[in-house]
């Protein structure tokens, strides 16, 4: 374990991982672009990046975004050489690549991580975090890693941390517009989101149980095995007309319903719902 970490970029995110390193017994020194978000914090503040990364053999990078990344660690490329460099920055997973590339052209074992949590769990057993890149780095600041959040180490490809990361944001959001629609179907006469949201949430979460079921016939690649709710069943258009009869926008709804449809129209329907894994794999519709 280094004495200290040198962390690059304090918003919400760095500041929370800075926080829990210092409660952890780790020094911390850290740069921000805009000065003192280190008030109150109590890490050694940089005034300079090159100063920072100078400070440990770990230099971990919390920024806004990809571009965010090369603005700040290009200029001091040559001064990360033989360190290690954890980011924790959200890229796509070809750009987590890209930055290994860079890393690796620059002498810098690189670890890429995905931070599946919001700054408050950070340090609480519910955050996890996935990592790809330099395994090496992962054994040797594991300590460190650790004191944020259950790290899971998903292989030596920079981008499949990330991937997975998306993949299950992908998740999340369209279940989280699918919750606001509804809330607005029910709102569109008066009860409340509260009271719809008090409904909602017993219910979807038990729904996340047919996930294995789905994920037990999409590998097994035969969808029309018994025991499956059929897509003729799961006809969305009762769904999209209730809620174009209260005056809601069914545009989120209407696209899961065309894929039905296609695959409905293409013969499909006896077939269960896991079928639309092939909608999405195909890129285009059909
Ligand atoms: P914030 O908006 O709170 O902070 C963004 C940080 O990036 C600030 O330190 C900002 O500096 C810095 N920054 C932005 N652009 C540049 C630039 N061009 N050059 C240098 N520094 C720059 O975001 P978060 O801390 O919440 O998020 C940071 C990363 O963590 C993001 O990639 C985000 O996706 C990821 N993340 C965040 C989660 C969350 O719940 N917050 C959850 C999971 C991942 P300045 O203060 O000068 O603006």
């Amino acid at each position: 374990t280094p004495d200290t970490v040198a962390v690059v970029g304090l918003g919400a995110m760095g500041r929370a991982l800075a926080a829990r390193l210092l409660d952890t017994g780790h020094g911390v020194t850290a740069w921000n672009r805009t000065p003192g978000r280190d008030a109150d914090l109590g890490v050694r503040a940089s005034a300079t990046v090159a100063e920072a990364v100078a400070a440990s053999p770990l230099v971990v990078a919390c920024l806004l975004r990809h571009s965010s990344v090369h603005e700040t660690l290009d200029p001091v490329a040559g001064r990360l050489r033989g360190k290690a460099l954890v980011n924790l920055t959200t890229t796509t997973p070809n750009e987590a690549r890209e930055l290994a590339g860079w890393a690796a052209g620059h002498g810098i074992d690189y670890l890429d991580g995905a931070i599946l949590a919001v700054p408050d769990m950070i340090g609480s057993p519910g955050a996890q975090v996935y990592y790809s890149g330099s395994r090496a780095v992962f054994d040797r600041f594991r300590t460190v890693l650790d004191a944020w959040a259950t790290s899971t180490f998903d292989g030596s490809d920079a981008g499949r941390a990330s991937l997975i990361d998306l993949a299950m944001l992908s998740g999340m959001y369209q279940m989280f517009a699918g919750f606001l629609h509804g809330a607005a179907m029910v709102g569109s006469e008066g009860m409340s989101a509260t009271d719809f949201a008090a409904r909602a949430t017993p219910f979807i979460s038990a729904m996340t149980d047919g996930f294995a079921g789905f994920a037990q016939v999409v590998d097994g690649g035969d969808y029309t095995v018994a025991g499956q709710q059929s897509l003729d069943f799961s006809d969305l258009s009762d769904i999209v007309r209730a809620s174009e009869e209260q005056g809601v926008n069914s545009a989120t709804l209407a696209v899961v319903q065309a894929l039905v449809s296609r695959q409905i129209a293409t013969g499909h329907g006896s077939e269960g719902f896991a079928r639309l894994y092939e909608s999405f794999r195909a890129r285009a519709v059909r």
